[in-house]
This record gives structure tokens, C-alpha cells and sequence, in this order.
């Protein structure tokens, strides 16, 4: 699998209009365990991000997940936008220069993208977060390349078990963000931003299957 520069604009294309399909759906679940604006904040940042993207041509893929990046971190007000723009900007520079990526290179830029959220969110999992959609997600994919199965029906099982990661965060207690405000009564709600991280992750995907079907 090899994904090109125009691959990866395709990519943030499917992700802003996904979250603006989801934005009431995340900002309800966000209504219930934190301020009511995850939806509304993603998708103010990521259609800032198709602005930016329109207006500059010929990048390579690490100046476009870095302007991703800088824009979600400047115009997301909340967690979400220097959490994601922290994972963009990671990935972006693990990525400086590529017109052109491998699974290997693609799994090694989610990994990046991960740890930036850790790092930003002196957070890990079990913690209620977008961290517990994305980890488990991201071994399964790092052991099927590993194992060197297809990379598309690894991504696929991936992307299924992110699905399983955002649901387990229902019975979870949220230990960090707004909703840990609310201790024991944010049980019994599925996370706002492992719900959007499903969204991206599935998002990606869809972009490897429409890749993998031209070629
Ligand atoms: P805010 O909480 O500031 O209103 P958003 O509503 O946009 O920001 O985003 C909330 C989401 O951000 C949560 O559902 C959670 O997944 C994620 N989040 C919040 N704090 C952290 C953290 N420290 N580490 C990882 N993810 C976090
Ligand atoms: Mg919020």
C-alpha cells in the first residue's frame, strides 16, 4: 500500500466532511460528560484545515499533515485541537519530504501521532480518552504488518477494534479532561473523542480502500 501526497489530502477531505456529518451526534455525546462543543470545535478546525489546504500547492505529505496540524492547534478552542494538532504535527515530521508512503511508514506515523497525544495529554489508556479508540487499534495493526498480511485487511481489523475501543469507553470513569470532572457519574457514556478518532481512523481506511480499488 503507498499513499501520495494527493492521497492524503483525500484523506483530511473524507475526515472534515465526516465530522461535520457527526457534528451533533459528537457534540451530544460531549453534552453529556463535558461543555457540549467537540462537535462544533472539530469541525470549525478541520474545515479552517480545508481552507489552509486549498490555497497553498505542491506540498509533499509532511507540510501537509504539519499545516493540519498548526491549524487544528490554532483554531480548535478545547482539548481536542492541541491533542489532535499535537498527533498531526508528529506525524508530520516523522513524515518531512515524503511525496509517498509505505504501510511501514504509514503505521510508523500513527504510532507518532499517538504518542504526541500521550505526551500532550499526560494521558494513557483507561483513562476514558481518544487514546482508548486509537491503542488498541494501532497494536493490531502493528502486529499484522509485522506479520506481513495485507495491509488493507490488517487495517480493516484495526479500524474494527478502534470501533471496540471507542464503545469500551462506556462503562470506563474519565480520569482526565472535562469529564473527569465528573467522576463516577461519566460512566455509562461513550467518549467524545474516541468517538471522533473512530471517525478519522475510518476515515483513512475508506482512503486506502478507494486507493487500492484504482490501482
Ligand atoms: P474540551 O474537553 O476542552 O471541551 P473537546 O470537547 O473538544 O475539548 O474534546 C474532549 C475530548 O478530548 C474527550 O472526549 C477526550 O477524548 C479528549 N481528551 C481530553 N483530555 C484529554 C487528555 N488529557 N488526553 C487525551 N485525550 C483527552
Ligand atoms: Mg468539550
Amino acid at each position: 500500500m503507498q499513499l501520495t501526497a494527493t492521497d492524503t489530502l483525500r484523506f483530511l477531505e473524507r475526515v472534515a466532511a465526516v465530522i461535520k456529518e457527526h457534528r451533533q451526534e459528537l457534540t451530544e455525546l460531549d453534552a453529556a460528560i463535558g461543555d457540549a462543543d467537540h462537535g462544533t470545535n472539530l469541525d470549525r478546525g478541520f474545515t479552517a484545515v480545508m481552507g489552509k489546504l486549498s490555497s497553498t500547492a505542491e506540498k509533499d505529505i509532511g507540510v501537509i499533515l504539519k499545516t493540519t496540524g498548526m491549524t487544528l492547534i490554532s483554531t480548535v478552542g478545547g482539548a481536542s485541537g492541541p491533542l489532535y494538532g499535537t498527533a498531526f504535527m508528529r506525524a508530520a515530521t516523522l513524515l518531512a519530504g515524503f511525496n509517498e508512503v509505505s504501510s511501514t511508514e504509514i503505521v510508523l506515523a500513527l504510532e507518532a501521532a499517538l504518542e504526541g497525544i500521550k505526551a500532550r495529554g499526560k494521558s494513557q489508556e483507561g483513562e476514558k480518552t481518544m487514546i482508548d479508540a486509537v491503542a488498541p487499534g494501532l497494536r493490531v495493526l502493528r502486529a499484522g504488518l509485522d506479520r506481513g498480511e495485507p495491509f488493507l485487511a490488517v487495517m480493516r481489523r484495526a479500524v474494527a477494534t478502534t470501533e471496540e475501543g471507542m464503545k469500551a469507553t462506556i462503562p470506563m470513569k474519565a480520569t482526565k479532561g472535562r469529564a473527569s470532572y465528573l467522576g463516577e457519574r461519566s460512566i455509562g457514556h461513550q467518549d467524545p473523542g474516541a468517538t471522533s478518532a473512530y471517525y478519522i481512523l475510518r476515515a483513512l481506511l475508506e482512503t486506502m480502500e478507494e486507493v487500492a480499488a484504482a490501482s
